[in-house]
């Protein structure tokens, strides 16, 4: 299957890409994830994406849409793919239009007013990337899957946040119409536990 996760910083798409992917079997696709692991290893691509992705803007779409087409040129993505986080602006949808057919579409739908605490909260697994909340955490500050340590990513913080809510707003939502009106969109209420979400998903995926 072919999928898409939309869905604002912080509604949980990365969470749900994870355990998705698994029931699926197809690889997850995490554009941030691509952009983190260039920034650590200070590729040419890690400095153009670190000097956007800290202030909470966008890598441009000519960066990010031929670091897709790439991977999914691999084998792996012969049977399907999960992409998380891509495509996050109309350009960057018709332009995965040309070169692959997305099948479904998820929406995780939360409400604005509670994703800056959701993601300021967050704190992220350095070894195996799970996700925490510090509201759950009880000051526990190592992986309940791997013991990794647990971090807060750069773009976490407030005023980056902000930014990043905004470019949501003007620059991705506009997808929901997008593939609302092609037909393959599944709008899922994202502000729920994270067993729920996934089956609510799952229902809808068949
Ligand atoms: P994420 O891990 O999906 O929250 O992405 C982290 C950051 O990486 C975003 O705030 C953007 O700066 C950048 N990024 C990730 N995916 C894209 C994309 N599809 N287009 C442009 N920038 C992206």
């Amino acid at each position: 299957m072919k999928i898409v996760l939309l869905g604002a910083p912080g509604a949980g798409k990365g969470t749900q890409a994870v355990r998705l992917a698994e029931k699926y079997s197809v690889p997850h696709i995490s554009t941030g994830d691509i952009f983190r692991s260039n920034i650590k290893g200070g590729t040419p691509i890690g400095l153009v994406a670190k000097s956007y992705i800290d202030k909470g803007q966008l890598v441009p779409d000519e960066v990010t849409v031929q670091i897709v087409k790439e991977r999914l040129e691999q084998d792996d993505c012969k049977n399907g793919y999960l992409l998380d986080g891509f495509p996050r602006t109309v350009a960057q949808a018709k332009a995965l239009d040309e070169f692959s057919e997305v099948e479904k579409v998820v929406n995780i739908d939360v409400p604005l007013s509670k994703l800056m605490r959701r993601i300021t909260g967050r704190r992220v697994c350095s070894k195996c990337g799970e996700s925490y909340h510090v509201d759950y955490l009880n000051g526990s500050l190592s992986c309940g899957k791997c013991e990794g340590e647990l971090i807060q990513r750069a773009d976490d913080n407030e005023e980056t946040v902000s930014s990043r809510l905004d470019v949501y707003t003007a620059q991705t939502a506009p997808l929901v119409e997008y593939y609302g009106e092609k037909g393959v969109l599944v709008n899922v209420d994202g502000d729920g536990n994270i067993e729920d979400v996934f089956n609510s998903i799952t229902a809808q995926l068949g």
